[in-house]
């Protein structure tokens, strides 16, 4: 494959990992005029990235550390001119809809409410009636609830769809099932690669971007990253389009409607090592958490249920930066139940450090010397 033996000797970045903050990451540096090899051992974006929900907000957004509220804030307000971006340079439309998100929960109102004035976030404290009349299709919402109207949701599987022909059009090499197996580094700084097949890629700058399976690649560097998976499951029904408008959630559960009237129901939180396997304990969870929130999803049927691997991080923050003492080497990776959300902004951020651009938001909560810094209470 010609091609691929000229990049590995001429590429400026290798990027390791082609979930959406691998692909986010290489057209950043592409557009920026590198020279970018992505390399995934898989399907680009078949793992995490395919497996999540697609919200473009936390959950319950008020409960994140701050610095993680600047990214979120950041890609959101990127999201809309990205998703048409990519719509009309390939066709595919990622779907990106102003669905707003419901919560129907009022135990932290005060807090909620104040994080939102403070972060410029519509929000609003809404009793049962008016929960019913925004979203009809819901089964009760006995507390009232939270009304984010500005929360928008994107449609994964078409965004990784449309960023691969996207990337391709900007030059980034993209190899699948090409699994990276080994670092090279020589007098403190990185300088390549070596392939499951044996194939050694001469390469000045690394950015690992390997999702829950970040750490491996530094433990025979002696680096231990603490990026580790937290297996979500997830069910998709099929409705009809516009029986539910609203993504809603109520203690932990959720559903997201598609504008194909398919319907999204998350997710469970369990740490069950690298096994993808789905149970049938969270399916009945689900099933009954379906039907709590939108009565009509008993009679709708149930077309597929998966599980997908979140890139957890000790910290509760992703590790966005370079890797101290190995020059040349950086990470992109931990970035748990946000990924979708925080990519554009990762990716930015990253690349800002990589090219020595003045960063778009503050890089040191980030940074892996930093990471101890953050409680653990994020599970
Ligand atoms: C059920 C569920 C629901 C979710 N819902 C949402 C949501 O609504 N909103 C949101 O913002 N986020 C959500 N997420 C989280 C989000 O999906 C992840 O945070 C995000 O996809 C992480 O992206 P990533 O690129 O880091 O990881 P991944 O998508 O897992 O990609 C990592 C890639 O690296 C490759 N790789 C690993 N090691 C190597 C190697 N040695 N060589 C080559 N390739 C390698 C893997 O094959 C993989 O393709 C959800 C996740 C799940 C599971």
């Amino acid at each position: 494959m010609k091609v691929f033996r000229d990049m590995k000797k001429s590429a400026d970045c290798l990027i390791i990992g082609a979930g959406l903050i691998g692909m986010l990451t290489a057209r950043e540096l592409a557009r920026a005029g590198l020279r970018v090899l992505l390399l995934d051992r898989g399907r680009a974006g078949g793992e995490s990235s395919w497996a999540g929900g697609g919200i473009l907000s936390p959950l319950y957004p008020w409960r994140c550390h701050a610095p993680v509220t600047e990214l979120v804030r950041w890609s959101q307000r990127r999201y809309p001119a990205l998703a048409d971006a990519l719509f009309s340079a390939t066709g595919v439309d990622p779907q990106w809809t102003a669905s707003g998100l419901l919560i129907l929960e009022q135990g932290e109102a005060d807090e909620a409410l104040a994080w939102a004035r403070l972060h410029d976030v519509e929000m609003e404290k809404v009793d049962a009636a008016a929960c019913l009349r925004l979203e009809p299709a819901l089964g009760s919402a006995p507390e009232g609830g939270l009304w984010l109207p500005g929360v928008a949701q994107i449609r994964n599987p078409r965004l990784i769809a449309a960023l691969k022909d996207d990337l391709g059009r900007l030059g980034v090499l993209l190899h699948e099932h090409e699994e990276v197996r080994e670092l090279h580094r020589e007098n403190g700084r990185v300088v390549g690669a070596r392939t499951r097949g044996g194939m050694v890629i001469e390469v000045p700058r690394i950015v690992i971007a390997g999702g829950a399976w970040s750490s491996a690649l530094l433990q025979h560097l002696g680096i231990d990253l603490r990026v580790f998976p937290v297996r979500g499951q997830m069910l998709l029904f099929r409705g009809v389009p516009g029986m539910l408008r609203r993504i809603v959630l109520a203690h932990g559960h959720y559903a997201i409607p598609r504008r194909d009237g398919h319907i999204l129901v998350g997710s469970s939180v369990e740490e069950a090592g690298f096994d993808k396997a789905v149970t049938a304990d969270v399916r009945d969870e689900l099933l009954a958490a379906a039907r709590a929130l939108v009565p009509a999803l008993a009679d709708c049927p149930l077309v597929r249920h998966w599980a997908g691997l979140r890139p957890g991080s000790r910290s509760g923050l992703p590790v966005i930066g370079p890797v101290p003492g190995i020059e040349g080497l950086y990470l992109n990776t931990g970035h748990f139940r946000n990924g979708v959300v925080l990519g554009p902004a990762s990716a930015r951020l990253l690349a800002d450090l990589i090219l020595a651009r003045t960063p778009v938001v503050e890089p040191a909560p980030f940074a892996v010397a930093h990471q101890a810094e953050f409680a653990a209470d994020f599970l």
